[in-house]
């Protein structure tokens, strides 16, 4: 069960993820997520990676694809992982589809979560990230039980610096620009699916049990 979501930024890739995760017990492996914890721990990757976070732009590719690579190959990934915010060029899809050739693997689904660009810009403006566990809540869509506070682990939610609306547009354009020509790419590899995202939380997640389970 070796699982890509694919889909803009703020489509609900890592809502989608977590859930998944838990479900078939795998990895949730969130490049996002990755550089966040570097950057909060102060390591050289976080220092290299943050001034590309914070303008909205990509991450180069040099930086990430070894670190997946080397991810996906742990133990705990032998049963599958799932991939959310990886691959996000076409480079780092070729990195992928090679490193997994070489030990006699393949993806078995990329997931496109389709959501227009009005709906990005609301749902980026409305989330919330967890400091402390990662976990995201929209504060009309999906908020916690206790204003600015996380369910899970009791921690403070925020507006992530890259959430603000002026570089939530340059998101958009460098995921249209980027990262929409990995839907062809898995379609000619024959393993894409598209839901719909601008359903319901558990809608989508049916939808995408409907495809994976
Ligand atoms: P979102 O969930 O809103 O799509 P992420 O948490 O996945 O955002 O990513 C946040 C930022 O981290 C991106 O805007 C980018 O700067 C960087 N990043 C994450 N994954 C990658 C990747 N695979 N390649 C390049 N940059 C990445
Ligand atoms: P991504 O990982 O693709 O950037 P997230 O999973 O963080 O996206 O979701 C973006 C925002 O939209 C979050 O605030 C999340 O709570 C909210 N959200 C996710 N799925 C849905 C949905 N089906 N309907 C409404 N809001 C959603
Ligand atoms: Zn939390």
């Amino acid at each position: 069960m070796k699982i890509i979501m694919l889909g803009a930024p703020g489509a609900g890739k890592g809502t989608q993820a977590k859930q998944i995760a838990d479900k078939f017990s795998i990895p949730h492996i969130s490049t996002g997520d990755i550089f966040r914890a570097n950057i909060k721990e102060g390591t050289e990757l976080g220092k290299k990676a943050k001034g590309y976070m914070d303008a909205g732009e990509l991450v180069p590719d040099e930086l990430v694809c070894d670190l997946v690579v080397d991810r996906i190959q742990k133990e705990d990934c032998a049963n599958g992982f799932i991939l959310d915010g990886f691959p996000r060029t076409i480079p780092q899809a070729e990195a992928l589809t090679e490193a997994l050739n070489a030990i006699g693997q393949k993806m078995d689904y990329a997931i496109d979560i389709e959501v227009d660009d009005a709906q990005i810009v609301e749902r980026m403006g409305g989330r919330r990230a967890c400091l402390g566990c990662g976990a995201t809540y929209h504060i009309i869509n999906i908020p916690p039980k206790k204003e600015g506070i996380c369910d899970r682990c009791g921690s403070e939610i925020i507006l992530r610096d890259d959430d603000k609306p002026e570089t939530v547009q340059n998101r958009l354009n460098v995921y249209h620009e980027q990262t929409q020509p990995l839907i062809d790419y898995y379609k000619n590899e024959g393993i894409l699916s598209s839901v719909d995202g601008t359903q319901p939380m558990d809608k989508v997640f049916a939808d995408i049990i409907g495809i994976v389970g």
